[in-house]
């Protein structure tokens, strides 16, 4: 449930209320709004009386959430969740957020050639896979640290923070030193285990939708980062597995308006995997800034001919120009700014 906490609480009710939850077996999560405290109290509802809670002074309204995800529903936070990446660049107000690069980190030239192209045009976040979840085993698995150093200069080059993927739990320390975003791809959306490290640490996570995941699926896995106590959560629609198979997945753009009603978390949406076609993509990227999304996750490479992983959905860096200049005047029309 949600304590809403009145809007001039003295600090001595504040932590009578606090105190009051805890004995009663509540794990609190407070969320500290523009205005007020809201109090996200986690456990069994059942087991107390709503009323003398609600009648505790400093108290202004007691919410019983009904949704299976709490930390994530969007009566947890009704104003919508903003995330700082870095001064001057934040996800789930009014910027719309572009993250651009190549499927995966190939070489030290590739990347920089990708970083350059995606500042150029206006790009906020760079993106690239050191570790890449493929489906062979014997197609190309990623530059590994390798690729993580070059990220890390082509952020020092180019300004642009990174967003990168960690597959494995092992390798999320050093993930972490290199991410300003870290990226839990589709495949490990319900790894458990690494959802709760990540939810130990304090940094945006960029956490995908699964393969065939239902949005409330996706929500509780964000739910368990959020329940670890980070609450810098971005989630991501990259597409689903449904009977059609003229594109590589389903792009639901309906999701994205559903969940910005059911959650108040910043949305992304990645064309690149939702459709698997780059003739698809800037039509899905203008839909997807209509439907609501506060970013786009594009894939580019200096020569997509050549790539190693998902040439085919990758832009190439004039494809990629062009939909930047034509995003600016859809992002307007959404209320956005680029
Ligand atoms: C990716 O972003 O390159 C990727 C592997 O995405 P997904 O996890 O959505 O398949
Ligand atoms: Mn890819």
């Amino acid at each position: 449930m949600i304590i809403v906490t009145r809007k001039d609480i003295s600090k001595e009710d504040y932590v009578r209320i606090e105190r009051r939850l805890t004995e009663l077996g509540f794990k609190l999560h407070p969320i500290v709004g523009v205005e007020r405290i809201v109090i996200g109290a986690i456990g069994d509802r059942r087991t107390i009386d709503v009323q003398s809670l609600a009648s505790l002074p400093g108290v202004e309204q007691v919410i019983p959430i009904l949704h299976p995800y709490k930390l994530a529903s969007r009566e947890a936070k009704p104003e919508g969740t903003r995330i700082l990446i870095r001064p001057g660049l934040e996800i789930g107000g009014r910027q719309l957020l572009i993250m651009a690069g190549p499927c995966a980190v190939e070489s030290r030239e590739q990347l920089l050639e990708a970083a350059q192209v995606v500042a150029a045009a206006g790009g906020d976040i760079l993106r690239g896979g050191a570790y890449k979840p493929r489906t062979s085993p014997y197609s190309f698995q990623g530059l590994q640290e390798e690729g993580l150093r070059f990220l890390s200069e082509a952020r020092a080059v180019t300004g642009l923070p990174v967003v990168t993927e960690v597959l494995n739990l092992p390798d999320l320390d050093r993930v972490a030193e290199v991410a300003d975003i870290i990226q839990i791809g589709a495949r490990n959306m319900q790894n458990f285990g690494l959802l709760r490290a990540v939810g130990r640490l304090r940094r945006p996570v960029l956490l995908k939708r699964g393969l065939a995941a239902t949005v409330e699926e996706w929500l509780m896995a964000a739910e368990y980062i959020l329940s670890e106590g980070n609450d810098q959560v971005i989630l991501c629609e990259r597409g689903i597995r449904t009977f059609e198979t003229a594109t590589r997945n389903t792009l639901d753009l309906s999701a994205v308006a559903l969940v910005k009603t059911l959650s108040h978390l910043p949305v992304v949406v990645d064309p690149s995997h939702g459709t698997g076609r780059r003739a698809l993509v800037p039509a899905m990227a203008k839909a997807a800034v209509m439907a609501g999304a506060d970013g786009l996750l594009i894939e580019v490479h200096p020569n997509p001919a050549e790539a190693l992983s998902d040439g085919e959905q990758s832009l190439d860096p004039s494809q990629f120009t062009r939909l930047m200049e034509e995003l600016a005047p859809v992002a307007e029309v959404a209320g956005r700014s680029l």
